[in-house]
């Protein structure tokens, strides 16, 4: 992806829930596995990057299949592949000695990171280069302004790589004005769940706690497909 492209999809991203990086970072993560399974059928360069990395992670493995973003059959070829890798790995005469686990230890982790967390990367570090960029453009900074803002672990990655003051200055205002407005979501939340106050009803601050985790953590993991690609005029994680 260019930059510039990168550029305009955070800009799309501004209007949805969350941190925006994370979102095309997510986004991009998915569209990858998508057609992982598929070409690894087909490509044996492919199937040997899977081993290399054993499969994909916890998180991208479960997300594949709790989503639906491979076939089953894509799935059933690759993971049987794992399966004669691993069964060729491990010895069938086990020895205890304590040279042989290490080696067995060894012989049974990845070498390589998981290709979807490594494509992860490849964007979360690409969207904070462009973004200290594009920030310096006020049109852009207004769009970013009207954003829920970085996650924390987005935001510091920020911190690290952005030399230009100015930016560094708005985004840090502009997380300030953000985190000041979930706390005070947050006591209204608080205080609506003393027994004196709870005719008044939730309203906005509803789910401000799984904002804050957002806030904190990092953007909710999509629950669906149609999650990581909206319809137009539906925020993400919106019910
Ligand atoms: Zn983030
Ligand atoms: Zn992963």
């Amino acid at each position: 992806m260019a930059d510039a492209q990168t550029a305009y999809e955070l800009r799309l991203l501004f209007k949805y829930r969350g941190c925006p990086v994370c979102a095309l970072a997510q986004r991009t993560a998915t569209r990858y596995v998508d057609t992982l399974f598929y070409e690894s059928v087909l490509d044996p360069g492919r199937r040997e990057r899977i081993r290399a990395s054993l499969g994909l992670c916890y998180e991208h493995a479960w997300l594949t299949i709790e989503s639906k973003l491979s076939d089953a059959l894509g799935l059933a070829i690759v993971y049987h592949d794992l399966a004669a890798t691993l069964l060729a790995r491990l010895p069938e005469k086990p020895d205890s000695g304590g040279r042989e686990r290490k080696a067995l230890v060894e012989a049974l982790s990845e070498t390589r990171l998981c290709p979807a967390c490594e494509t992860r990367r490849t964007v979360e570090e690409r969207s904070i280069k462009v973004l200290g960029e594009a920030l310096q453009k006020d049109d852009y900074l207004d769009d970013y302004r009207k954003s829920d803002g970085l996650c924390l672990p987005h935001l510091r990655l920020m911190i690290e790589e952005t030399g230009n003051q100015k930016v560094l200055a708005a985004v840090i205002n502009h997380q300030r004005q953000r985190l000041e407005g979930l706390k005070e979501e947050l006591s209204e939340f608080i205080r609506k769940n003393d027994y004196r106050f709870q005719d008044e009803g939730m309203g906005a601050e509803r789910d401000s706690y799984q904002r804050a985790a957002e806030q904190v953590t990092g953007k909710r993991r999509p629950a669906s497909k149609a999650d990581l690609f909206p319809e137009k005029g539906k925020r993400p994680g919106q019910e």
